[in-house]
């Protein structure tokens, strides 16, 4: 039986409201010494900016941290992202893990369940749709953090996708500590700094966001496919790597990232990173073609990107 989670202090529109605290929570918790001392110095207001906006991301629902040091995150983008982690991770296990454990004889956790799948599916063309236009996410219909029951495959996923969620929004909210920490505030309202410029303080800050996470983590694997969902899940806004005059490219920061994890070639971020090429290249027609054999997911991830370049 599907149960309602919420509470009083839950509020906001969506149903990504109840995981509000547990972003928080996890960040303070994860280096406590480190946000103090941000605290202390004047770099970082002690509150995060909790925005309830009937927007969609366009319209500046992205986070960001403002020259006082105050955190701004929105209902939408959390929403967005919540959508992105849950579609990947059963698209994951569901037509990719799954069925290799078929195909090489492992031991299965559980049965593939295509419907899992296309009900996934349709939650993220509702993500992307919020990308554009605001709509409000129907949790009656729709996988949710909010209104769930757990004891189904559905709720499986949800569980762990809450996790995930919350892995991502510490990689996203460490970038914006690491903005205040490294003094990029002052250095851009000075003025006189180049795209390229800014463009390396982008870098500079995920480096050291990975640098923070990565150094108190609960599971490797898992904070590392947090960075990399994180990153890719900006793909979908457009249909090219720009990173517009600010930001650098995207596949510029997923490098950036993969030489900060030095992940091995069986690492689970190479899969991860198909398999968004692979949705990304379909949402937008970019005509990329797989060959028909490749030694591992790293070797098919810098193809099917050549191609797209
Ligand atoms: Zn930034």
């Amino acid at each position: 039986m599907k149960i309602s989670i919420k509470k009083d202090t839950h509020t906001g529109e969506q149903p990504i409201r109840v995981l509000k605290h547990n972003l928080t929570t996890r960040l303070v918790k994860r280096n406590e010494e480190y946000i103090k001392t941000l605290h202390s110095d004047f770099k970082l207001d002690k509150n995060i900016k909790y925005n309830i906006a009937f927007l969609p991301l366009v319209d500046k629902q992205c986070p960001y941290i403002n020259n006082k040091g105050v955190i701004n995150i929105h209902e939408t983008y959390l929403s967005y992202v919540w959508i992105v982690c849950y579609y990947f991770y059963v698209l994951h296990e569901e037509l990719l893990v799954i069925p290799e454990q078929y195909k090489r004889n492992l031991p299965i956790r559980k049965n593939q369940n295509l419907s899992l799948y296309n009900e996934a599916e349709e939650l993220f063309n509702y993500g992307k749709s919020l990308i554009v236009a605001y709509s409000s996410w129907d949790k009656e219909y729709f996988p949710n953090p909010e209104y769930y029951d757990e004891n189904t495959e559905q709720g499986w996923y949800i569980l762990r996708t809450n996790d995930l969620f919350v892995e991502v929004l510490n990689f996203i909210l460490y970038h914006e500590t690491a903005h205040a920490e490294l003094e990029h505030l002052k250095k851009i309202s000075i003025g006189s700094l180049s795209n390229d410029d800014r463009k390396k303080l982008e870098l500079e800050a995920d480096t050291r966001a990975i640098e923070l996470i990565l150094s108190n983590k609960e599971n490797q694997n898992s904070t590392e496919v947090s960075i990399i969902i994180g990153l890719a899940s900006m793909l979908f806004f457009s249909n090219n790597l720009n990173g517009g005059k600010n930001h650098p490219n995207i596949d510029t920061r997923l490098e950036n990232a993969i030489s900060s994890i030095k992940p091995t070639n069986e690492n689970p971020i190479w899969s991860m990173l198909v398999i968004f090429i692979k949705v990304w290249g379909q949402q937008f027609n970019l005509g990329i073609e797989e060959k028909t054999f490749y030694i591992d997911y790293k070797e098919m991830y810098y193809d099917l990107l050549s191609q797209v370049k």
